[in-house]
């Protein structure tokens, strides 16, 4: 097995942080009573499920009440978008960007069949969404507006607190899928007007399978799954304790270390990207430099295929991540960076790099090493590169 891998796919999924497993192994050991039992020993559970509640509202800039645990980002985005539209039933149009996770437009695609009319906003060159289309689209038939925070694959931010405010001036709900935010960039949603917010644990170094929805006190919620009542019966389902237990200590340490973290995780993926650009000709970033998260940095090499030069990178340990989307087989490029009109050539060998605080300056080095020469060899034997550097 593999450990000694340079990890910058964290947009994908990170490391369970040494603290937070700590925090939640006697949760699958010791302490694995049901927080609903009327005895002592499920009331210890009950009380690290409050303690965890707190720390993620305490992220957030939410009160605890407003934090309903789920199993993933995906649910929390599913759960919000249906619940808007139940509590809505008058109101058949859906706002959202074209540049959103699969799980939310995967979701819109099911809504339109079901007769609700989606819209997309469009983005411009560098991923910034279209605010005239956008000031069109929303009207008093939008139910709900999804845009997401930060996109996954080129980091770049959206406007969510303004877009809050356009979605209530027409009495729309307003959702966003913060999976990639939450951790990264400062949030207070007590200063906002957002009534949904989703975040996944996997994202921000707590395990696979737990994440959370915000739901703005006062915002109608029709629950995702019924049955017992659980998170005061927005979500039923016996509590994955353990997991809860990780994803609060995971936000306290996002918390208590964003500055620094920041700051040096921007360093690194700056140093990173000029490394790359500077030896690289034909090469360019996409997304937004002036409003992107610190983490990510989206690169093209035209002329050739992201999953060659993952392929050989991987050769090396180095693991990243192409826009390509391969699960249709087809290879068609990004719909990211489609939406963003990257041409074709550009498109197809975009790698994602996303870093987290683990990774090391001497790592970024060893990619500015070993990553140009790929790019060499690979021009070399594309039809289209020979000559491209
Ligand atoms: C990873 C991700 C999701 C899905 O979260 P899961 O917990 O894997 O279901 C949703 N939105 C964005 C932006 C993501 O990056």
């Amino acid at each position: 097995m593999r450990t000694d891998v340079i990890y910058v796919d964290n947009n994908a999924t990170t490391r369970v942080a040494p603290e937070v497993l700590q925090e939640m192994l006697p949760y699958l050991t010791d302490y694995y009573g049901n927080a609903s039992s009327m005895h002592t020993f499920g009331g210890q559970v009950r009380k690290a499920i409050d303690r965890a509640r707190a720390q993620v509202a305490g992220l957030l800039g939410a009160d605890p009440g407003e934090v309903v645990f789920t199993s993933c980002g995906t649910e929390s985005d599913n759960a919000a978008l249906l619940s808007a539209v139940a509590s809505r039933p008058g109101r058949r149009k859906v706002v959202t960007s074209k540049v959103e996770h699969p799980a939310v437009l995967g979701l819109c695609k099911v809504l339109q069949e079901r007769g609700y009319h989606i819209d997309y906003i469009p983005v411009n060159a560098k991923g910034k969404l279209c605010f005239d289309a956008l000031e069109k689209m929303v009207d008093d038939e939008t139910a709900i507006v999804s845009v997401m925070w930060a996109n996954n694959e080129t980091g770049n931010l959206y406007p969510v607190l303004k877009l809050a405010e356009i979605a209530h001036q027409h009495g729309a709900l307003f959702h966003t899928d913060a999976v990639q935010a939450v951790g990264k960039i400062p949030i207070d949603l007590s200063r906002s007007r957002i009534d949904f917010l989703s975040l996944s644990g996997h994202k921000l170094h707590a395990p696979k399978g737990v994440g959370a929805l915000y739901v703005r006190r006062g915002t109608p919620f029709v629950p995702f799954t019924v049955g017992g009542h659980q998170e005061s019966g927005l979500r039923a389902g016996t509590e994955n304790v353990p997991s809860i237990v990780a994803l609060g200590k995971a936000a306290e340490l996002a918390q208590a270390h964003m500055d620094e973290e920041n700051t040096l995780v921007g360093a690194l993926r700056d140093h990173l990207e000029q490394g790359l650009l500077s030896r690289c000709p034909n090469a360019r970033v996409n997304g937004n430099p002036e409003a992107r998260l610190p983490n990510t940095t989206n690169i093209s090499f035209e002329y050739i295929e992201g999953e060659s030069i993952l392929l050989l990178l991987d050769q090396f340990g180095i693991a990243a991540s192409s826009g390509s989307a391969c699960t249709s087989g087809s290879l068609e490029p990004s719909h990211v960076l489609r939406a963003m009109g990257v041409p074709y050539t550009a498109a197809h060998g975009s790698v994602r790099f996303s870093l987290s605080r683990y990774n090391t300056r001497a790592e970024m080095d060893l990619i500015i090493e070993k990553l140009p020469p790929i790019i060499h060899r690979l021009r070399e034997i594309s039809p289209f590169g020979r000559g491209q550097g």
